[in-house]
């Protein structure tokens, strides 16, 4: 119903379904009828996903948003077989930028995954309200967009600190902390999508989740050396 729904993993579905190209229409920027302005969200949404694009080396002109009334159906009209007849000529996703099928379908999937991650990022910028057409292009820079990634951090919990409270495991939203009672939690790497819930949530007085930049993420400790022995249980 409203553009601001559109998020930026429902573009990168529709690529990876093999869509050669994703099409937006939305209300005119300032005439939303509710309080939400949506459409300005979903254009964040679609400049970032465009500069996405550019970096795993799919043409960014795959993807476009448009702004009308419901009255402009002439206008829906002429854009759509626009933005058709370029789509046709840019042609198939992935084979026309040399990309094979698994090698896209693999970035997607990697970009899917950091969806949360891109988010918490870029949130200031996803909210902004550019009125002239002339800023949207310098609203995401591609060095941005490349530090982005570059800096991507892991998550791992020390082992030494680690007191195995559980709420860390309880708070990740996508079940990535291997969890269980008098266990030292460890953090499936394959699994986390990078939200940092689980270092926001870690007691201070524990402070055992400890975030990594630019260094790879040190081994889980052996599965017999999981188990916590409680002071006075030693027995
Ligand atoms: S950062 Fe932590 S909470 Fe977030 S997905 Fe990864 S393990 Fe889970
Ligand atoms: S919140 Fe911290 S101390 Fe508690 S289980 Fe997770 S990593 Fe361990």
């Amino acid at each position: 119903m409203c553009t601001g729904r559109v998020d930026l993993a429902f573009i990168l579905r529709s690529f990876q379904n093999r869509m050669d190209g994703v099409y937006i229409a939305g209300c005119r920027l300032d005439e939303c009828k509710y309080i939400t302005n949506g459409n300005y969200h979903a254009l964040n949404m679609v400049l970032l996903g465009k500069k996405i694009m550019e970096h795993i080396g799919l043409n960014p002109e795959r993807l476009r948003i448009e702004f009308m009334s419901s009255a402009e159906g002439s206008r829906f009209a002429e854009t759509v077989n626009d933005f058709i007849k370029k789509v046709r000529a840019i042609g198939p996703i992935g084979k026309s930028e040399g990309l094979d099928e698994n090698e896209l379908k693999s970035k997607l999937n990697e970009i899917r995954k950091l969806i949360p991650y891109i988010k918490i990022v870029t949130r200031d910028k996803l909210s902004s309200r550019l009125k002239d057409p002339e800023e949207w292009n310098k609203l995401f820079g591609r060095e941005e967009i490349e530090t982005l990634f570059r800096e991507l951090p892991s998550y791992y919990i020390d082992p030494e600190k680690c007191q195995a409270c559980m709420t860390c495991a309880k708070r990740c939203p996508v079940d990535a902390i291997l969890s269980g009672k008098n266990l030292i939690h460890i953090i499936d790497q394959e699994k986390c999508i990078k939200c940092g819930t689980c270092f926001e949530v870690c007691p201070t007085k524990f402070g055992a989740v400890t975030k990594i930049s630019g260094e790879p993420v040190p081994p889980p400790i052996p599965e017999e050396k999981r188990t916590i022995v409680r002071k006075g249980k030693e027995k």
